[in-house]
């Protein structure tokens, strides 16, 4: 099922965002519910995003977010 695990993190963000189909959001969410370390990318991108909007309260800087998701996807593959 690790294959599975670079699809999760990359879709994490819209699943965030909920920008995602009740599909994708069941099948994400039993990954996670099933992998602890994607489970872990997801408390952090989760709370990146509360501690991104709480200092900038302007623009999330989306460089730094997409090396950070990308060092977790390689750390869960
Ligand atoms: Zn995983």
């Amino acid at each position: 099922m690790k294959n599975d695990c670079s699809e999760t993190v990359h879709e994490l963000h819209f699943f965030l965002d909920g920008e995602i189909t009740p599909e994708k959001r069941a099948r994400i969410q039993a990954h996670l519910d099933d992998c602890p370390p994607c489970m872990k990318a997801f408390d952090f991108e989760s709370e990146l995003r509360v501690v991104v909007a709480d200092r900038l309260k302007t623009e999330v800087p989306t460089d730094l977010a997409a090396r950070i998701r990308a060092a977790i996807a390689d750390d869960c593959a």
